[in-house]
């Protein structure tokens, strides 16, 4: 299913990129939630958590490893910084194409809900 993030990997619509190789893509978010809030994504269009297998453990790795040199070029690493994974209608997932939420750029309050 064609999702608003399958589009911006088509560059159908715009959006502000970060970073780019050929199995992930990142960009900030539309809505920020702190100073830093940069979405990050494989191309591979997961729907949620839920669909991923063994086979996209590496991609998977491959996302988190990108946040983490994002969070580093925008100066955040030693700081500190979340990475969040929402998955379905309770995790508060809107956009049905996997994605990691790399938030930063001041002190997170740790209090889900
Ligand atoms: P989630 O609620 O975990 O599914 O996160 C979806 C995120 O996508 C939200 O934080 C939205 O603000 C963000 N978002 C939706 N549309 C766009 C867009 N066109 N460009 C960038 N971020 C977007």
């Amino acid at each position: 299913m064609d999702t608003i993030f399958s589009k911006i990997i088509k560059r159908e619509i715009p959006a502000d990129i970060v970073y780019e190789t050929d199995e992930i893509l990142a960009f900030k978010d539309i809505d920020p939630k702190a100073p830093v809030h940069i979405l990050v994504i494989p191309k591979k269009p997961i729907p949620t958590i839920n669909d991923a297998t063994a086979e996209d453990a590496e991609l998977i790795g491959k996302v988190i490893l990108a946040a983490k040199d994002i969070a580093k070029s925008l100066g955040i690493a030693e700081s500190g910084y979340r990475l969040i994974m929402n998955c379905n209608k309770d995790g508060g997932q809107t956009v049905f194409h996997l994605h990691c939420h790399l938030v930063g750029g001041r002190q997170l309050a740790w209090t889900p809900g």
